[in-house]
């Protein structure tokens, strides 16, 4: 099974990226904290500008609260956000790098667990397996996980059902897979390969169902006379 859903994900997303956009170790970070509660493509709407315009921890520290605000109003929680963003901001700008260092990042404002875990990953090519909505969802319908698990519990499981070295990739992986093909609501079931492991299967069960009922309602008035 756990062949199956690599050679799956590798054939979907051969060379799985983060769709945060940023061109500096710290706006990975700042992008991952405002990514909470929204999509990453909100949060490049939002951020394209303001790390332009501002492309030094130098030129972003010398916003106020009020200046950050007004260019991430549109992605939610902009007051937490902004003031976290700013704080960040000030933190880095005097230790000068981002650390790899998972317990000063998870003592950042707005930065939990999973954030620390993208970062690490991401920027410094740690092992690991940041479990957000899609993966925590994916890991279910896959049966890795149980309903009952919660995100910790996930994390765990998967990190024993992976092997080390797949993590982030698969990581990656199952973030796109969720995000494209096993949404929260239509997932595209009729074209998963996966199918036959699946846990869930609602979505194409529920869609082959009102197929099966639309043809056997056309049927139905074919077959009886007018
Ligand atoms: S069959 Fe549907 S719900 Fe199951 S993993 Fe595939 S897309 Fe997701």
């Amino acid at each position: 099974m756990r062949e199956q859903i690599i050679n799956y994900l590798n054939e979907l997303y051969p060379h799985p990226k983060c769709e945060l956009n940023y061109n500096k170790d710290y706006e990975l970070l700042l992008s991952v904290m405002l990514s909470a509660q929204t999509t990453d493509k909100s949060v490049n709407a939002a951020t394209s500008e303001l790390y332009k315009k501002y492309d030094t921890l130098e030129k972003l520290d010398a916003l106020s609260v009020l200046e950050i605000s007004n260019y991430i109003k549109r992605i939610g929680f902009t007051q937490a956000k902004s003031k976290n963003f700013k704080f960040i901001v000030g933190k880095i700008k005097e230790l000068g790098y981002v650390p790899n260092d998972r317990e000063y990042l998870e003592s950042l404002p707005g930065v939990g667990r999973k954030t620390a875990s993208v970062v690490l990953s991401h920027l410094f090519n740690e092992p690991n397996f940041a479990v957000d909505t899609h993966v925590f969802r994916v890991s279910k319908r896959l049966g890795i996980t149980t309903k009952k698990d919660d995100v910790l519990k996930t994390e765990i499981k998967l990190k024993k059902y992976f092997k080390k070295d797949d993590w982030n990739r698969v990581n990656s992986q199952l973030v796109l897979f969720g995000r494209y093909n096993c949404t929260s609501k239509k997932p595209s079931c009729e074209l998963c390969k996966l199918k036959n492991i699946c846990k869930e299967k609602k979505g194409w069960i529920n869609s082959s169902f009102y197929c099966t009922v639309i043809v056997w309602v056309t049927d139905l008035f074919i077959l009886v006379p007018s």
